[in-house]
């Protein structure tokens, strides 16, 4: 067997080489290792149960296109049920493309397919409200706003939809960069929510699943490449060098060297979790156990976050258009 050859078939045309194994694959051998492996993680988690009705949150992106098209193997099984939601943000320039790829890639597999925007939802584009916040003294970031918006918008959506799961697009970079993010930050709190699945916090609330967690990210660009759809590379332009990033460089770098260091970072992460679970998990306050008086999503205050938000950005824009007058 020489370099060139796979270590599964033989055959000739390889398309990577996994340091951390030591495996080099053909396409085909390729594509079947990264869905063997996330349906793998799917069962040895208990992350989906026949009959559930996944809710995936389809960007455009390679991550939430390798999700759907992992799952859909389930779904052609008949054993799941699927709804891909393609949050609309409002950012122009940029989300149009994802949404694009999105209704594309959700037709070709034959998946139930819709598209909520923040305008319909919430009376303002992000980039409406950016455009406010430009003026304020102390600007707050963009995914701060988007954060909390597209989480209610999921949760909204998946009750509407009777999704008894929302499958996040997650990957071993993202995984192993919220450890160590939270660790080096002291955020043990958040650090113990870190897993496979988020458990609700709350019945109305639906559990949220990772089953992309253990494929590296280059993998998954590889593999949607592999499996000729189209990728949306460019990046959101409020995005910004954040401590996030600055990890995620670190890690890349020490892999270059140490190629097997995101999973024991991981698996490190996973065995100490118990152990952090029993002592933090308790401590955590504020769980919603009330309902937001406004709209009605599960909240521990009057105000859940996203109405409270709402009205900061109402008084913003209100304050940005008197000046204009
Ligand atoms: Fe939203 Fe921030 Fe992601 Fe852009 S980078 S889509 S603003 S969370
Ligand atoms: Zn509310």
């Amino acid at each position: 067997m020489t370099d060139t050859t796979c270590t599964q078939c033989g055959y000739e045309h390889v398309v990577i080489h996994r340091k951390y194994n030591g495996q080099r694959l053909c396409s085909n051998c390729f594509k079947e290792s990264i869905e063997k492996k996330v349906l793998r993680t799917v069962k040895k988690q208990k992350l989906i149960n026949k009959g559930d009705k996944v809710l995936v949150g389809l960007s455009g992106g390679k991550d939430s296109v390798a999700l759907l098209n992992i799952l859909n193997i389930l779904k052609e099984k008949h054993m799941i049920d699927l709804v891909a939601v393609t949050i609309d943000e409002g950012i122009a320039g940029y989300r149009e493309e994802g949404v694009r790829i999105a209704k594309d890639v959700a037709q070709k597999l034959g998946v139930e397919h819709h598209i909520v925007s923040f305008k319909d939802t919430f009376d303002f584009t992000l980039d409406k409200i950016m455009m406010a916040e430009s003026k304020e003294e102390h600007p707050q970031h963009a995914c701060t706003y988007c954060g909390v918006f597209r989480r209610h918008v999921f949760n909204q959506t998946a009750r509407e939809y009777n999704a008894t799961k929302i499958a996040t697009g997650h990957n071993l970079d993202d995984e192993t960069q919220s450890i160590l993010m939270n660790y080096l930050e002291g955020n043990i709190n958040n650090m113990v929510r870190i897993g496979y699945i988020t458990e609700a916090r709350d019945e109305r609330f639906t559990p949220k699943i990772k089953p992309l967690r253990e494929i590296p990210e280059k993998e998954i660009g590889l593999y949607v490449l592999e499996c000729g759809y189209e990728v949306h590379f460019d990046g959101c332009p409020y995005a910004h060098e954040s401590f996030r990033m600055e990890v995620g460089d670190f890690i890349r770098q020490a892999t270059l060297k140490h190629p097997t260091i995101m999973y024991s970072t991981l698996n490190g992460f996973e065995k100490i979790k118990p152990v952090l679970k029993k002592d933090y998990m308790k401590k955590q306050t504020g769980l919603p156990n009330g309902t937001c008086s406004r709209c009605g999503e599960p909240s521990s205050d009057e105000l859940c976050k996203s109405c409270k938000f709402l009205d900061k950005i109402h008084e913003k824009i209100r304050r940005v258009d008197e000046d204009d007058n």
